[in-house]
């Protein structure tokens, strides 16, 4: 039972004002609270931004702090903005994970493709089952989403019952697994809930989401009528999608060819756990040449326009197995995630250029949303009837626009935060009451470094405006016992009048050696200095961008 000064808190450690890294925690407990862990996703790094940095993870600072009192993991899905996290952050929490078939059997695989990645235990939940964890009951929920096995959490405890919807949307017929369970949802609501933490990535789209089966139509009538090659890109986790094309493609009497890495491990596992079933073989890459153009179709990875999957090779006729020449088709089943559009458009301008004609979701419905919009979302509210709501997945504008909405519906409290908010939901009216450690951390090659250090930064000021490097002899007496050794990378080699960068720098260095009076000339700091704002000075001033510059002096 609940002691006297007991509360349920919830605290979300990233996927607030922001698509991806999804980690929320919630508490319940007196002075110590156990915590229950739902989610632990990445966020994808756009190039421009984090150069060299591959994923973005949550700081979990304050669950290793935490962790003797964290009762367990539960993931949600299997997507990489819920899961991706985990690889490289559960050796420091080592707590037990749950997880539904497809998800633990997904992120096996996953883990099995990463060199030197640690085993990592997952618990299997079955489908619609029930866990014990501290003081939460937590009920899996069937929610239909853009990968199998997408699951809503009831969280139940003495004070109260939370329902966490993951990512979901409402489709009458998903193509896999069964639709978003409303009697299990209305029953909820009729029980009492206490706080709804949802969805809402898609608060700004009036109407509903079409169905899978609506795309899978769509897809059925352009593969059918491709005069010759077809090759179809959509998410690599997207098992609905490449059951739709696989389908499809049977009709039209078409062979299918998976190309890349990720999609064949979730073929492989969805094949594994029964998502597959009665969908035909697909043939090997090495056929495809063989085949003749009206009898094959290829399933890519890359839809995101990804520089080293499949179709962007593809695009620039340098995959060694699959090419494409005028009169394929290619069809983009996926949206452009924002921040992939120029990826995107490259790789399309690729194609056409080789006379593939291009079909994407701004003139054919070969993609819908695996999230739910505005009419979905009123009848999440009418059916779990929430005393709190507060919206997650999501940027601000998506959390404002899905709180407004959640007001108009009669939602009494309606709470926006942020990462790293502490927000009391019982006893007492809901209300952000502290502040727990959130940040992020990124994956740097193989380490992990927390986004505060300046590695990056510096990394991006190195790429925005190179770097000049000089070494200087000095002897005991301050006199120079060589030339200077100056190198520059990244910088322009000559001015607009034609003279040599490099022999900027040296002018300028000899200038402010020179210039130092005799006595100082001695100090090997003081000459590193001067020499150090002339050269910048001097290049500065020719070419109206500042490098960075070092000076090593050396005492011969
Ligand atoms: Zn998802
Ligand atoms: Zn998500």
């Amino acid at each position: 039972m609940a002691g006297a000064g007991s509360e349920l808190v919830f605290a979300p450690l990233g996927g607030i004002g922001e698509i991806g890294m999804n980690l929320s925690i919630y508490g319940f407990g007196e002075r110590t609270r156990s915590w229950l862990i739902v989610d632990c996703g990445v966020s994808f790094a756009a190039e421009e931004h984090l150069p060299g940095v591959d994923l973005i993870l949550p700081d979990i600072r304050y669950l290793i702090q935490e962790r003797r009192n964290i009762v367990g993991l539960v993931l949600t899905h299997a997507h990489e903005d819920h899961m991706g996290a985990l690889i490289d952050l559960w050796p420091r929490l080592n707590v037990p994970i749950y997880a539904t078939p497809f998800a633990a059997a997904l992120f096996e695989a996953r883990r099995l493709s990463e060199p030197g990645a640690p085993k990592i235990p997952v618990n299997v939940v079955p489908l619609g089952g029930h866990l014990q964890l501290g003081p939460f009951a937590i009920d899996f929920i069937n929610v239909a989403h853009s990968i199998p096995e997408a699951n809503a959490l009831a969280i139940c405890t003495p004070l109260g019952t939370v329902l966490h919807t993951g990512d979901w949307k409402i489709d009458p017929a998903p193509l896999v697994g069964a639709p978003t369970d409303q009697g299990k949802l209305s029953a909820l609501g009729d029980q009492g809930v206490l706080a709804l933490v949802g969805d809402s990535t898609n608060a700004i789209r009036d109407g509903r989401s079409p169905s899978e089966t609506d795309v899978a139509k769509t897809l059925a009538d352009l593969i059918r009528t491709a005069p010759a090659r077809v090759a179809v890109t959509t998410f690599a986790s997207h098992v609905g999608r490449i059951r739709a094309v696989a389908d499809a493609a049977h009709a039209a009497e078409r062979e299918v060819v998976v190309v890349g890495r990720a999609m064949e491990r979730v073929i492989q596992v969805a094949r594994e756990t029964g998502y597959l079933d009665g969908v035909q073989d697909f043939r090997e890459i090495k056929s495809y040449g063989y085949l003749p153009p009206d009898k094959v179709l290829a399933l890519c990875t890359g839809s995101q326009g990804e520089p080293r999957a499949a179709l962007a090779r593809i695009a620039e006729d340098e995959h060694p197995e699959v090419t494409l020449t005028r009169g394929d088709r290619v069809i983009f089943s996926s949206r452009t995630i924002p921040g992939n559009e120029i990826a995107v458009s490259r790789v399309i301008n690729g194609l056409v250029g080789q006379g593939v004609e291009v079909i994407t979701d701004r003139s054919h419905l070969v993609h819908v949303s695996g999230h739910p919009r505005r009419a979905e979302l009123m009848d999440m509210i009418g059916w779990v009837r929430p005393k709190i709501l507060i919206p997650a997945h999501g940027e601000v504008l998506h959390l404002a626009e899905h709180a407004k909405l959640a007001r108009a519906a009669g939602v009494s409290q309606v709470l926006v935060c942020r990462n790293g908010d502490l927000v009391r939901l019982a006893p007492g009216p809901a209300a952000i009451v502290d502040e727990v450690p959130a940040g992020r951390i990124y994956k740097d090659g193989a380490l992990l470094v927390d986004a505060e250090a300046r590695t990056v930064a510096a990394r991006r000021r190195l790429s925005f405006a190179g770097i000049v490097s000089v070494a200087l002899a000095l002897s005991e007496n301050g006199a120079l016992v060589a030339d200077a050794e100056i190198e520059l990378i990244g910088i322009p080699e000559t001015d607009t009048g034609g003279q040599s960068m490099a022999d900027i720098a040296r002018e300028a260095v000899d200038q402010a050696f020179e210039t130092l009076p005799r006595p100082r000339r001695r100090d090997p700091n003081e000459v590193a200095e001067a020499v150090r704002r002339a050269v910048r000075g001097a290049i500065a001033e020719r070419w109206s961008k500042k490098p960075i510059c070092h000076v090593h002096v050396l005492t011969v």
